[in-house]
């Protein structure tokens, strides 16, 4: 690399975020932590690379936000929140235009949700960065994927297709389909998936599970029913689909967007009957996008039914890695 390793690390990755708690940071053989009394780690490690996960071509800034975003999803998911994250980072070559702008996002980043850089690797081959990201929670309060009962209601934040809507037009030959401003909103809720954090919180007391939709809501929803030893049923009228998603594509094709195309990052979550109350006024209050999208049921396995309750087939299986 041009650009000695040391200084690389020292210029662009030796002071990135805030958090408290780092005894000691980035420099040493290893970081040294202090995990706040009462309070259990979480830990979570995402893999990007180029050509993969992201376009080959894609912008230095947008695979940071991208790259630290997952990883923030997964802590939100578990109810947790945000505290250190390590960065292993194997590059092509050591441009300081690229170090940079993507120092720079990942440091924008890094501050608006309140965690910091403490530790990481470097190396040289085909661009790919791993993010490890460490969280804390209350002892025994994290969100996990098994605690589901039947008649539980199921819930997801925000809205669903957008991210394999965003697929969708980078596997276009000819986007022309798709109008200026709904291009730069498909590549923000790509690039810059919102992590769920706040609603996360606001949820942990009152979910019986809950994980992030990374792969697609049936696959997801599928692993909260397969750890909870149940199955689900999702009304499809209830799905949220954002209407100006509806002019990209036929109505079908847009269900199936929402139903397992992968890339949204929303929270899915479980609540039991009486828990539901206060969900739903934290709903009307403004205080949690969410909405009720069906429920856990004793029949194993994922359904989808119509407003009457009859069985739809459409066949989906969501994202496969491999
Ligand atoms: P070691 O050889 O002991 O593993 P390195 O020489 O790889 O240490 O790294 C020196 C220091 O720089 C360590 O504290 C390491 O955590 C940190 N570091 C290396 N690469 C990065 C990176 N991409 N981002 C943040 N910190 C890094
Ligand atoms: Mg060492």
């Amino acid at each position: 690399m041009a650009l000695n390793e040391f200084a690389l690390i020292q210029q662009y990755f030796s002071s990135l975020g805030t958090a408290s708690g780092i005894v000691l940071g980035v420099g040493d053989d290893c970081a040294v932590l202090d995990v706040p009394e009462g309070e259990q780690l979480v830990v979570t490690v995402d893999t990007l690379v180029a050509g993969v996960h992201f376009p080959a071509n894609a912008s230095p800034g947008d695979i940071a936000h991208r790259s630290l975003r997952v990883n923030l999803s997964d802590i939100a998911a578990m109810g947790a929140e945000p505290r250190w994250f390590t960065l292993a980072l194997t590059l092509p070559e050591a441009r300081e235009s690229w170090l940079q702008e993507f120092s720079q996002a990942l440091s924008e980043d890094a501050s608006i949700f309140g965690c910091a850089l403490v530790g990481g690797d470097t190396t040289a081959g085909p661009l790919s960065i791993t993010i490890q990201l460490f969280g804390t929670v209350p002892k025994g309060k994290a969100l996990t994927r098994s605690g589901a009962k039947a008649g539980d209601h199921i819930y997801v934040t925000g809205s669903l297709g957008e991210g394999a809507a965003a697929l969708f037009l980078f596997g276009r030959q000819d986007d022309s389909v798709v109008v200026e401003d709904e291009r730069e909103r498909l590549l923000h809720r790509f690039y810059r998936p919102k992590p769920r954090l706040l609603e996360g919180l606001r949820v942990r007391d009152l979910a019986s599970a809950a994980l992030d939709i990374s792969d697609g809501l049936m696959a997801d929803l599928g692993h909260i029913a397969e750890a909870s030893g149940l199955g689900a049923e999702v009304e499809l009228d209830q799905l949220p689909i954002a209407p100006w998603l509806m002019t990209l594509a036929a109505p079908s094709c847009v269900t199936e967007w929402a139903l397992s195309g992968g890339d949204d990052y929303e929270l899915c979550f479980t609540v039991s009957e009486e828990h539901q109350v206060a969900v739903e006024s934290l709903i009307s209050r403004g205080e949690l996008s969410a909405c009720c999208i069906g429920q856990m049921s004793r029949e194993l396995g994922v359904r989808c039914v119509d407003r009457f309750g009859h069985l739809v087939n459409v066949g989906t299986t969501g994202y496969q890695h491999f």
